[in-house]
């Protein structure tokens, strides 16, 4: 029995499990199809390329395919997604990139209150532990780290100013006033090892709250309803069938592309 019980502990998951479970009186559950993502493949920033690539052995990705495409003569698509404890941020580039002012005030115009970019920027800047420091868009006391991308070799700057030298313009920060130019991005990443979702928000808390339950290799196939209400999560661990009844509130954080049945 849990009064939140959450399906997928990648990147939205992880973030809710561990922000409710912040409360102690409140118990959360969260169910994660992979396993608990501890691989160096994982937390090796430069092992990204080999994460993505469809190697059958790689079992910390779902390794998905679209469907057959007309437009692409029939051809499917690879689509990699993580499976694991973080999800997609275990596997991602890394790359701390927000959506635009214009795409959240867009969304907030089509009826959806509370999307707007001044309604969502708090949270960016509650999420953040940046490098750059505090400031109108950042903040610095928050689980996720974010650092300074480096100024490794000499061509980034030679592009910078090649940019700027045709009249692009410099943008020293991507999130903040304008997503507009040409910089160097800003990455998910502390002292040389990847910030995940699970390494920044789920690893400090994990076995530290007693009223926050992870399950691994924990893979979600119904959710139980009486009426219209959400009651039980059934899924399968161990080659066993388990059911966790639910108190409050299902959270669905599976991912978008994955199919509900799969
Ligand atoms: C290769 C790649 C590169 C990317 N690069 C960047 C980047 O540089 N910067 C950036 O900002 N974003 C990047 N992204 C996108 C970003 O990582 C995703 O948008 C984000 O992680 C999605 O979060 P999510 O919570 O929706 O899903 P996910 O993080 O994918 O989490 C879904 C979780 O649910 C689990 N799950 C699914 N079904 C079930 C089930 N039935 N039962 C139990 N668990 C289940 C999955 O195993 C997974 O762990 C990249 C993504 C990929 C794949």
């Amino acid at each position: 029995m849990a009064d939140y019980v959450i399906i997928g502990g990648g990147s939205s998951g992880g973030v809710i499990a561990s922000r409710l479970s912040e409360d102690p009186d409140v118990t959360v559950c969260l169910l994660e199809a992979g396993g608990p993502g501890t691989s160096p493949l994982v937390s090796t920033p430069g092992a990204f390329a080999a994460l993505i690539q469809d190697y059958r052995i790689n079992t910390l990705n779902w390794r998905f395919n679209t469907d057959p495409s007309k437009a692409l003569n029939d051809r499917r698509l690879y689509n990699p997604r993580g499976k694991m404890l973080g999800g997609s941020s275990g596997m991602n580039g890394m790359v701390y990139i927000r959506g635009d002012r214009s795409d959240f005030d867009h969304w907030a115009e089509l009826g959806n209150d509370g999307w707007g970019y001044n309604d969502v920027l708090p949270y960016f800047r509650k999420a953040e532990n940046n490098e750059r420091g505090e400031d109108e868009f950042h903040g610095s006391s928050g689980p996720l780290h974010v650092s300074n991308g480096k100024r490794e070799f000499d061509v980034y700057d030679a592009f910078i100013e090649a940019a700027t030298g045709l009249d692009h313009q410099a943008n020293p920060d991507f999130n903040g006033a304008s997503q507009e130019g040409v910089g160097i991005y800003q990455f998910t990443v502390k002292d040389g090892k990847r910030a995940s979702v699970k390494a920044c928000y789920l690893d400090p808390v994990m076995g530290r709250r007693g009223n926050l339950r992870v399950e691994v290799h924990a893979r979600v196939h119904r959710i139980r309803f009486e009426g219209n209400r959400a009651v039980a999560v059934e899924y399968s661990q161990d080659g066993q069938l388990k059911t966790i009844p639910c108190e409050k509130e299902v959270i669905v954080s599976g991912g978008a592309i994955i199919r509900p049945n799969c």
